[in-house]
């Protein structure tokens, strides 16, 4: 592709890969094609084996580092690492969420508030948490690029999406209070809001297939979206030749979706 060795001299980051199908990682191989040099984490040793083999086979020589969001140690030491290792830092892509089984069902009335709190623990403070660290490491050089996964569900109701989407409220919002904090110093934020896309993490949706069908008959587009158009977007946004006058924004992703009433 034309953009090849654009991102050569850059270095990133990437929370949220799971397995091949997961949106990070369509993301990740558009910048490790692009050039960029990569770190991956993993949630726990129970992902160390997979996440290895599948960044070993495919992007050998990136480093991988254990790393719950939801532990303020692990991910202080995640960028003292990255410092110690490179010294630097453009790209940081967060791709992390996470509700019980059983708040992605029924009403959302029914949310506890262990549920509520676990839901915007991980899939929205720690993008906060990831953004405070990876600043400093971003200032070193001028500025980076951040960027967050989000979805229309947490802009109008989507059923089933319950506790989710008011996580999603959370992280889009918290994409715009960054952005200005982080807009000084030349660090730009910005969200994806992804259609729909078969990951484990949607699988715990209940319904999720009915979604994906529906989207066939109701995009602008009739179709659905691929985890490849997802990646492009992602491109964009790490790289400044494109996208350097963008921030606090939330791009959509999804065929069209978002602009249509029925
Ligand atoms: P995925 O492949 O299952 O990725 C979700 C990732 O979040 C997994 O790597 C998971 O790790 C990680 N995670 C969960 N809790 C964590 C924690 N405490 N610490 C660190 N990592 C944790 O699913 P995905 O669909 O690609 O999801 C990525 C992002 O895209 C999410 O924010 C999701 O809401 C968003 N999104 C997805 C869609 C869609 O239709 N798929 C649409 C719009 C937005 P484990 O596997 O170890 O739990």
């Amino acid at each position: 592709m034309p953009f090849n060795g654009v991102l050569s001299d850059k270095v990133g980051i990437v929370f949220g890969v799971a397995n091949k199908w997961s949106i990070a990682w369509g993301i990740a191989k558009k910048l490790h094609d692009a050039g960029m040099t990569l770190v991956f984490t993993y949630q726990g040793e129970r992902m160390k084996d997979p996440v290895t083999k599948l960044v070993e086979t495919e992007m050998p020589g990136s480093i991988l580092l254990d790393c719950d969001v939801t532990n303020d140690e692990q991910v202080e030491s995640v960028f003292k690492e990255v410092d110690a290792k490179f010294g630097k830092l453009h790209t940081l892509v967060h791709a992390v969420a996470f509700a019980k089984k059983e708040d992605l069902a029924g009403n959302f009335i029914d949310t506890s508030r262990e549920g509520f709190l676990l839901a915007h623990n991980v899939s929205a403070y720690s993008l906060t948490l990831v953004s405070k660290h990876a600043s400093p490491l971003m200032e070193k050089n001028g500025g980076g690029s951040i960027m967050t996964l989000t979805y229309l569900g947490g802009e109008r109701v989507v059923k089933n999406y319950n506790v989710m989407g008011v996580a999603k409220a959370a992280l889009d919002m918290s994409v715009r209070y960054l952005a200005s904090d982080l807009g000084p110093k030349g660090i730009r934020v910005n969200a994806i809001s992804a259609g729909p896309i078969k990951t484990t993490a949607a699988r715990g949706i209940s319904g999720f297939s009915d979604i994906l069908a529906y989207m066939e008959d109701h995009t602008p587009m009739k179709r659905n979206v691929t985890q490849d158009e997802i990646g492009g977007t992602g491109f964009y946004l790490a790289c400044d030749e494109l996208s350097s006058g963008v921030t606090g924004e939330i791009i959509h992703v999804d065929a069209g979706f978002h602009s249509v009433g029925f």
